[in-house]
């Protein structure tokens, strides 16, 4: 299976591939895809796939055992076409955003109050990030996104980088995700901000922190112990 051009390109925005699989006309897998198809919280990508000027919209992506399948808004595609591909870069770049501003919200909470996070949803508008935190306070997070945003300021960088299944196992601070490492998985792409936070992830991220702007906290909710819950956006 070819890697997904995202992994090691966040900002590729247009391509040109083949089409190698059409199921009930809509269902599309391509030779090569930046599409993100929808997980770890960051939703699927938009965007077009044309051939000559004929475009289909893409407007959902998911992975099926495996393959990144593209949902088109109307058959016409057929297996062999030459196509070309542009990804929906406003809603997208905003998504990088949000997910490189959940790693350092989430590096601090596993500094500073040894949370881990339990569910997160990245949204156009704002992100939800749930979380165990034994001594949990609004106060507290309202600190834990002033130092976010110092980091920000500082604007370090993000880089990507691959580890074998046993480097990671042996470093657990890299798989905060309360569920815990995939199985089946002998490689794992690492994300890396400046030498502060690295973690297993497969979403897309930027190069810089100052690229994400302003975090801002909007709610926080406590519904007990093992569940807090934390809402912010971007300004
Ligand atoms: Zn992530």
């Amino acid at each position: 299976m070819v890697r997904a051009l995202y992994m090691d390109n966040s900002y590729l925005k247009s391509w040109n591939t083949k089409v190698v699989s059409v199921t009930d006309g809509k269902y599309i897998l391509l030779e090569q895809t930046a599409f993100y198809p929808k997980g770890g919280g960051q939703p699927w990508d938009e965007g077009f796939i044309i051939k000559n000027d004929l475009k289909f919209k893409v407007i959902y992506v998911d992975k099926f055992s495996g393959y990144i399948s593209h949902e088109v808004d109307k058959i016409g595609l057929k297996v062999g076409d030459e196509v070309s591909c542009e990804i929906d870069w406003e809603r997208r770049y905003t998504f990088m955003r949000y997910h490189t501003a959940s790693h350092l919200i989430s590096s601090i909470l596993y500094k500073r109050a040894d949370a881990k996070i339990t569910g997160n949803q990245i949204e156009l508008d704002k992100t939800r990030m749930d979380f165990s935190m034994q001594d949990y306070s609004p106060e507290k997070l309202r600190d834990f996104v002033e130092e976010a945003n110092k980091l920000i300021e500082q604007d370090l960088s993000i880089t990507i980088d691959y580890m074998s299944r046993e480097e990671v196992i042996v470093k657990p601070e890299l798989a905060r995700l309360a569920v815990g490492l995939p199985e089946k998985i002998s490689e794992f792409r690492i994300i890396r901000i400046g030498d502060i936070d690295e973690q297993v992830d497969g979403g897309t991220h930027i190069k810089h922190l100052k690229e994400i702007g302003k975090i801002e906290l909007i709610k926080t909710v406590n519904k007990c112990k093992n569940n807090r819950r934390m809402y912010f956006k971007l300004k």
